[in-house]
């Protein structure tokens, strides 16, 4: 890996950051059977998106201009996601560190062990401006590894001390750990919570989310965050054409999804982008061999589904969310005991993310 015989000092946390990334050691755990992780000290730990009209936006790249997406900032304390979902559009990523966007995702975490000490250097310029900071856009910061390291604590710590609004986006139920200071934070500064639920047959979680906690456990977390003041934005994305897009079973998640209290939801197709589309085909092919066909005809040689299907299952999700009283958009920013203000909506902007 290019990083691994660098010095301590270096890594400036944007793409490809981790080229010169401060390498400290590797560690593999028996709690973490088949993981290995990466602590690296990071030199920065906010990421400029770029300006608009530039290049795509987000860490993992969604493809779409910065422009349209409502936070300048964000903080990726890690690389790689053990939640290991087949679609993930973060893969890519992996490869500037010379690692694989396969396996090697999923199992060789970067870790930056020194991000909230760096993050509150960052927040205490005078120069920041409290712009909304979102996380979550790239790689999960709630995945298992934040068991071992506690990163999030001390970062929503810095952000709240700085007055600055943060939204999260996550599939990990640990977030729930963190419950109680994510209420504090939210009597100071505007917070945001979206949880990501896109798939409820068991059979298909296992092939594709093995990782994840169970969209069970899941919808137990949106029920925790609503119970706890949070108005709670869920993602149904994305949606595996062919596999997760019948009526019945968008009908069944958006039920599950607004029995549990969420107030708005989206769903987005999938996209394959980069070595994400092989890394999905191969599975499809594998469990799935009949679908290739109409893979091919939807996304052609392309990273999108054709503009077709993309109105086709807008227009199927549009009434199933208001059958179940969700809207689509994520609304105000959660925050109990605290009145939302125009320009704290900071929790809609990570639809546009898989
Ligand atoms: S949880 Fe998100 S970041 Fe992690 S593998 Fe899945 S899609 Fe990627």
């Amino acid at each position: 890996m290019r990083w691994q015989n660098q010095t301590l000092d270096a890594d400036d946390g944007a793409l490809p950051g981790l080229s010169r990334a401060g390498f400290v050691r590797t560690v593999q755990t028996p709690e973490f059977e088949g993981i290995t992780f990466h602590e690296v000290l990071c030199k920065s730990a906010l990421n400029k998106m770029p300006t608009p009209g530039t290049a795509a936006g987000g860490a993992g790249g969604v493809g779409k201009p910065s422009s349209t997406l409502p936070f300048q900032w964000t903080i990726n304390p890690m690389r790689g996601c053990s939640h290991a979902c087949r679609y993930c559009f973060a893969r890519p990523t992996h490869e500037y560190l010379d690692l694989d966007a396969g396996r090697d995702f999923d199992a060789q975490i970067v870790v930056k062990t020194n991000i909230a000490a760096v993050l509150r250097k960052e927040l205490g310029r005078r120069s920041w401006q409290r712009d909304p900071v979102a996380l979550g856009t790239n790689t999960d910061p709630y995945q298992r590894a934040e068991g071992r390291y506690r990163l999030m604590p001390g970062i929503i710590r810095a952000l709240t001390d700085s007055g600055t609004p943060f939204s999260i986006l996550t599939k990990g139920t640990l977030l729930r750990r963190d419950l109680p200071l994510l209420t504090l934070a939210a009597r100071e500064v505007p917070v945001s919570v979206a949880v990501s639920i896109a798939i409820l047959d068991q059979e298909l979680h296992g092939g594709l989310e093995s990782g994840t906690p169970s969209p069970r456990a899941r919808l137990d977390m949106v029920r925790a965050l609503t119970d706890a003041g949070f108005a709670v934005h869920v993602m149904v994305a994305p949606v595996i054409p062919y596999l997760t897009d019948g009526r019945a079973h968008l009908d069944e998640l958006f039920g599950a999804i607004a029995a549990a209290g969420a107030t708005s939801a989206v769903a987005f197709p999938m996209h394959l982008r980069g070595s994400t589309r092989g890394w999905f085909l191969g599975w499809l092919a594998e469990t799935h061999p009949a679908l290739l066909r109409r893979y091919r005809q939807l996304y052609g040689r392309g990273a999108y589904v054709t503009p077709e299907y993309a109105t086709w299952l807008r227009e199927r999700v549009a009434p199933l969310l208001g059958r179940h009283g969700l809207t689509r958009d994520g609304g105000a920013t959660a925050a109990p005991a605290r009145t939302a203000e125009p320009g704290d909506a900071v929790d809609t902007q990570l639809a546009l993310f898989a």
